[in-house]
Order: structure tokens, then sequence, then C-alpha cells
């Protein structure tokens, strides 16, 4: 049977970059850049003070200096504020009053706090500066001095971020090339499936798996577009196949085991979804299905999730997340390689490696990850108290406490 890690690959190899499309900035955070952004201009467009004082140049200290004076008196001729342009400029008699932002007049080398600086009543429209607080280039930041125009400002594949949003803000980019966010059809399939605010009745359990699927599409920034459920009849499976099949991945959950009535990888083949492969090693999940369908230059990517929620839950973050981050255009996989160390000693049993539902949390600065109380692939009850799984495997003997294991967060994350 496949490994895991051969498994995503297969399942990588299919997932290829989407299209793009242009978006306000307003709408575009969390979406994923789908071009190398240079700067358009200077940051700043202007040499510009980072200081309310005063703006001088250095000429007039060092005259000073060099006569044995310690302070120094300029003529305050202007005073600029953040917005307006200077008119006048500084020489070694004036110094202008200048606000933080504000550009720098014609001659000014240096911008001296206000902090720094006195007033003499008798000599009004004047200011008093030590020699030693004029100091070349203080507190002013030059034209460019952030980032110069054509530097490189983002690159494809980042995601954008709230300072990201702002940099873009800042450089007047006001529509924005993005990956388009893939469409994820969800499919529940199974007789016994009554909708979630229905009543229960003698043999039949909720459909949990839909809003979980479409829960975890949803934070891979992917479109989740319900199909409602397939009862296990050829005729209602196939339709639902057919309308999942205009998707970019569909997801099926259910039926793809050895019972009677699980028709979903025969159906798949009959719609012509090409099977890439069927079961893999781990537990749950053994009985995952992948396979694609191309169709006018069109990929689909097709997942029959095994139907216990646990499966279908564990089957969509080692797979379908990495895919869809894959499809949407992400530079990094989001934490790949993570580790924590254990919190108890652990014995694997069954001879498959076991993906167990845990809680991950930080001590003393390190990942720690304490394996929750668990009955198996049907038990969902006991993922509420997880945010993550750890790996685990019979193979490798018992686990002592401190050891390290790979660790994957659920969902968004650390929450
Ligand atoms: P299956 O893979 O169809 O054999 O289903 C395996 C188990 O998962 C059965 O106990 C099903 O009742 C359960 N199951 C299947 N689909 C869902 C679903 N959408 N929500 C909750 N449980 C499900
Ligand atoms: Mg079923």
């Amino acid at each position: 049977m496949l490994t895991v890690s051969d498994a995503l690959a297969l399942v990588l190899v299919e997932a290829v970059r989407g299209t793009s499309e242009i978006v306000p900035l307003t709408n575009a955070l969390h979406r994923i850049l789908a071009v190398n952004l240079l700067t358009p201009h200077d940051s700043p467009p202007f040499h510009k003070s980072l200081m309310d004082g005063f703006a001088v140049t250095t000429a007039a200290a060092a005259a000073a200096a060099a006569s044995g004076q310690e302070m120094i008196r300029l003529a305050v001729v202007e005073t600029v504020t953040a917005g307006m342009v200077p008119e006048k400029s500084v020489a070694t008699t004036s110094a202008i009053r200048i606000m933080t932002g504000a550009p720098l007049p014609v001659g000014c080398d240096c911008v001296v706090p206000i902090e720094r600086t006195q007033f003499d009543e008798a000599f009004p429209d004047h200011v008093v500066i030590p020699c030693d607080a004029i100091i070349t280039e203080a507190n002013l930041m030059r034209q460019g001095g952030a980032a110069r125009e054509g530097s490189q400002l983002l690159a494809a594949g980042t995601q954008l971020q709230p300072q990201q949003i702002a940099a873009l803000a800042e450089f007047g980019e006001a529509s924005i090339d993005v990956y388009r966010r893939p469409t994820v059809a969800v499919l529940a399939t199974g007789d016994e499936l009554i909708p979630f605010d229905q009543p229960l009745r003698p043999g039949a359990i909720r459909n949990s798996n839909e809003p979980m699927l479409m829960a975890q599409a949803a934070t891979c920034g992917a479109c989740p577009v319900s199909l409602g459920v397939a009862r296990d009849t050829i005729d209602k499976l196939s339709l639902g196949i057919q309308q999942g099949l205009q998707h970019d991945v569909l997801l099926l959950s259910g039926g793809v085991s050895a019972g009677t009535l699980d028709l979903v990888p025969q159906q798949l083949a009959a719609a012509g979804v090409v099977q890439i492969f069927h079961g893999v090693d781990m537990k749950p999940g053994k009985p995952l299905w992948f396979g694609t369908r191309l169709f006018e230059s069109h990929t689909t990517l097709v997942f029959g999730l095994p139907g216990n929620p646990v499966s279908s839950l564990v089957c969509f973050e080692l797979f379908v997340r990495p895919a869809l981050e894959k499809i949407s255009g992400i530079c990094t996989q989001r934490e790949s390689g993570l580790t924590a160390r254990l919190s108890q000693p652990f014995t694997a049993k069954g001879s498959r490696p076991i993906y167990q539902p845990a809680v991950i949390s930080i001590h003393d600065g390190q990942f720690v990850v304490r394996p929750v109380a668990w009955n198996g692939s049907s038990d969902l009850k006991a993922t509420v108290e997880a945010n993550g799984m750890t790996l685990l495997s019979s193979g490798h003997g018992p686990y002592s406490a401190g050891e390290t294991v790979p660790v994957w967060f659920w969902g968004d994350g650390r929450h």
C-alpha cells in the first residue's frame, strides 16, 4: 500500500497552479499575489523629516563650533507641516520649523528635535540650538531611503497580510492580480445521512462531513460549494459527480470502502475520472481514493474521502489542503515539517501509522503535543478537544515523554 508521503507526492503532481484575476485592493486580504511587483516610485517619494523640530544645515553648526560657540541662534523663516511644500531654503543663519512627515527644505541636512531646542524671549522668531544637536543626516529620511523605484516590492505567491496590503496602498496599487480561489465541491454520500437541522430517526445520523469539509475548504481560501447528499444509488451518485466535475476540486465523502453500497470508485470511473490511487497506509483514512478528470484543458482533482468523520478530517488536512495551496499559488507549503515534544509516554497499536488527534501548545518556547483520548475514525467528539494531530507508529516501539514527533495544526492553525 502507498505511504502517505508517496500518496501526497502523487496528489501534488496533479495539483497545478490556477489562473489569476484582478481584485480591488480592499478585497485582497489573504489572497495570493500572482505577479512579482516592483516599486513604481521611490519610498519615501521626497526627503522628509522624521521628527517635529527644526530643519537646519550642518554648515551652521560647523561655523559656530569653529569659533568656540556651544549654542547657535537661527532665524525661523517658515513653518512646514506634513502635506505642505516648503517655499524657503535654509542657510547658515536660518532654520525652518518642521513637523514629522513634512518635506525637507532645500539646504537642510539635519532635523533637530524640538526637545533639544530653546527660545530666547529677547529674540522672537529665532531658535537656539546646541551645536552638538546638529548632526549630519539626523532625524530625516532621504527620498528612496526605504525603497528605490524599480526594486522588488512583493514576490508572486505571497499571501497578502495586513502589512502587505498597506505596502500595496503606499505604492498606489489599487487593482491586484491574484490567483483565483479554487472552487471545491463537496458531495456527501450515504442513505443514512440526514441534514444537520433534522431530528434523528432510527438508523439515521446527521451529515457532519459536509459542513466540516466546507469549513476546511474555507480555511484554505477556497470557495466551497455544497452539492448536498447523494443517496447510495447509481443514478443519484452519478448526477452529483457530474455536478462536482464542473469544479476545480471534488470532495466526496463516504462510499469508498468495501461495503456493498460503496459505489463511489465505480461511478467515478464511469464519469471518466482516472484513478491515481486507492488506499493509503495510514490510520484513519486507509480507503482514501484519488483521481483526476481532464475535460477541455481543465483538470478536476477528485478525492473520495472515507466517510468516517475523523478519516475525512485527517485526509483533508494531509492531502486536500496541500493540493489547494498549490492550486492557489502559495509559494510556501504551510507549516510542513513542524515537530513537537510528546507530553507523555505513548504506545501506538496496530500496523499502520496513526495520525492521532492531539493538543499542540507552547511550553517554555517549545511546541509540546498531548494526544487526546480517542476511539478511532468514527470518534468525532474526541477531536473537538484537539487542535491538530501527531504521527505515531507502532514500528517505532513505545514513545517516551519528551520525544520529538511530527505535528500538524488543523484548520486555521494555532487557535
Ligand atoms: P462509508 O465510508 O460510506 O462506508 O461510511 C463510513 C462511516 O462514516 C459510516 O458509519 C457512515 O455512516 C459515516 N459517514 C459517512 N458519511 C458521513 C457524513 N457525511 N457525516 C457523518 N458520518 C458519515
Ligand atoms: Mg456510505
